[in-house]
């Protein structure tokens, strides 16, 4: 299959008579001479300008909405997923190695026009369009092109991402971005070096911070385990932050690690860790904190921050709308919630 040439936005030529690049979409920067990829495989130096290899490579599916780890959105809703390819970090748990580091050369699978992404959406009745998995950042171009022709159709947008990216690309693409739901993996720098090669939690906490200030729906993830070292002392930390940072409204969900590419050997969280982790959080100050892959647990539920009425009633399989409003109020005691339903 003839590989499809975009050129991507966000480069530098830095010396134009060797045609010397550097790619400028995340933090790392990579410096490419000629025919050479970035660390992410994504994007390569042809002849001198910079191209995205992953243009419109995706994996496409229907989902609920709460499989992508965002309670806060459009609950209940159908959602028409779209899984990219690549990724800029090379984390030790990653549940899709082959997907997150494949080399786009080689890929044979199926490519999406902008186009096709909102008329699938609409075709299958879909309110929201999601760009997830490996990480959508990578294919930038695609992602935002789809985004914005989605919006003008009419439907809602999600991203999920890492959030290990420069600034000036996610302003780009909030412009046409709904929500963002945002994969953390470590509280400190250190972290992000040991569990994914790379990554710098400063960094990526001012990217949240714009997120929020931009007024999107946000919502956090941490995956919680000793070897991560993401346990309770960093729990308490990063609820410290969102609560003094950003707000205590802002939704942390706590995730279980389970046994994958690097660390198959490890057992999976323990449910008491995560409670504790979940208890702690609480006790810091955030309303809203969720328990992830611990199915059919009563932390997966949303209940009122003011009078406790349990509002939205989670389980493994189906999301029901309990005690709350379409504008978002408990129909208890009529707090005002930020969870936006249409
Ligand atoms: S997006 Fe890819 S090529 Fe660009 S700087 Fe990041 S890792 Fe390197």
């Amino acid at each position: 299959m003839s590989q499809p040439l975009h050129e991507a936005e966000y480069y530098e030529i830095l010396d134009e008579d060797n045609n010397v690049l550097q790619c400028k979409l995340c933090p790392i920067e990579c410096t490419m001479l000629m025919g050479e990829k970035g660390k992410c495989l994504a994007r390569k130096n042809i002849d001198g300008k910079l191209y995205s290899l992953t243009y419109g490579a995706t994996d496409m599916k229907i989902d609920m909405i709460e499989k992508q780890h965002v309670y806060h959105f459009l609950p209940n809703s159908r959602a028409q997923t779209f899984s990219t390819y690549n990724c800029n970090l090379d984390c030790d748990y990653c549940t899709m190695p082959e997907k997150a580091r494949q080399d786009p050369e080689q890929y044979m699978g199926k490519r999406f026009a902008p186009e096709q992404v909102a008329m699938f959406g609409i075709a299958s009745g879909s309110r929201v369009i999601c760009f997830g998995e490996a990480e959508p950042m990578i294919s930038f171009e695609w992602v935002r092109d789809s985004a914005k022709l989605a919006k003008e159709r009419g439907l809602k947008v999600l991203i999920r991402t890492n959030g290990f990216f420069n600034r000036e690309p996610i302003e780009a693409i909030l412009d046409h971005v709904d929500a963002v739901t945002l994969d953390i993996k470590s509280v400190s720098n250190e972290g992000y070096e040991k569990n994914c090669q790379r990554g710098n939690f400063e960094h990526i906490k001012s990217i949240i911070k714009l997120i929020f200030e931009k007024e999107k729906l946000l919502e956090l993830n941490l995956v919680i385990h000793e070897s991560l070292g993401n346990t309770l002392d960093e729990t308490r930390k990063l609820a410290d932050w969102i609560k003094t940072e950003l707000s205590p409204a802002v939704p942390l969900h706590l995730a279980r690690l389970l046994p994958a590419h690097r660390l198959k050997e490890i057992s999976p969280t323990p449910k008491s860790l995560l409670e504790e982790a979940y208890t702690i959080a609480k006790e810091v100050g955030l309303h809203f904190v969720y328990l992830d892959n611990v199915p059919d647990h009563k932390a997966n539920n949303t209940y009122c921050p003011t009078c406790d009425e349990l509002l939205i009633q989670r389980t493994s399989t189906i999301t029901e709308l309990r005690r709350i409003s379409l504008t978002g109020n408990c129909n208890k005691c009529e707090t005002q919630l930020k969870i936006v339903f249409k």
